[in-house]
């Protein structure tokens, strides 16, 4: 069953290019999981077949960036690690979004200390902040839904300099002052 039997066959629909190709883009959202934490088990959790990612089309996790155009942060990142997901932004094909899933993806969460990053948004664009600790899968899915909206609004090039996204500050250092030594390191 499909649209063709409910509708005649000899209709004529007239509409904008843009709303078919942002409709194209809405209903497959490829994600690439870049899961480092306990998020990632919620991540997994709406991936299985009782919250039915493929509702909104985005049941296909990639694991290639260059297949994939939805990029889910979940879990805290260390300063070591982000030079590999600023990578794995860089490969992603345009036009790409990002979910940051959980505190402490958006904030590092209650690790304030030195190794962690206070929020991704440091380093790569994020579209939609997901909170929570962790996010159930209804909160996940509602980012998902909220990326189409976004998408929706999307103008054919998407809008920004040379029709890209607005490009990365990419300096791999903290933004936040590291706290003083409790004790003194001597002399
Ligand atoms: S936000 Fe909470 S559940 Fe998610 S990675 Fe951090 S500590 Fe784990």
């Amino acid at each position: 069953m499909g649209l063709e039997t409910a509708l005649p066959t000899d209709y004529v629909l007239t509409t904008q290019i843009q709303r078919v190709i942002n409709w194209a883009r809405r209903s497959s959202v490829w994600p690439i999981p870049f899961a480092t934490a306990c998020c990632g088990i919620e991540l997994m959790a709406t991936a299985s077949s009782r919250y039915d990612l493929a509702r909104f089309g985005a049941e296909v996790m990639r694991f290639s960036p260059r297949q994939s155009d939805l990029l889910i942060v979940a879990g805290r990142v260390s300063i070591k690690m982000m030079p590999v997901l600023q990578r794995i932004y860089q490969q992603m094909t345009e036009p790409r979004w990002v979910i940051s899933m959980g505190a402490c993806a958006s904030t590092g969460g209650v690790f304030d200390n030195y190794a962690v990053v206070q929020g991704v948004d440091q380093f790569i664009p994020v579209d939609v902040y997901v909170p929570g600790c962790p996010p159930r899968p209804e909160q996940l899915i509602e980012g998902v839904m909220a990326i189409q909206r976004i998408i929706d609004e999307d103008r054919i090039p998407p809008a920004g300099p040379g029709g890209k996204r607005a490009g990365l500050g990419i300096a791999i250092a903290p933004t936040h002052s590291v706290a003083p030594q409790p004790v003194g390191l001597g002399s």
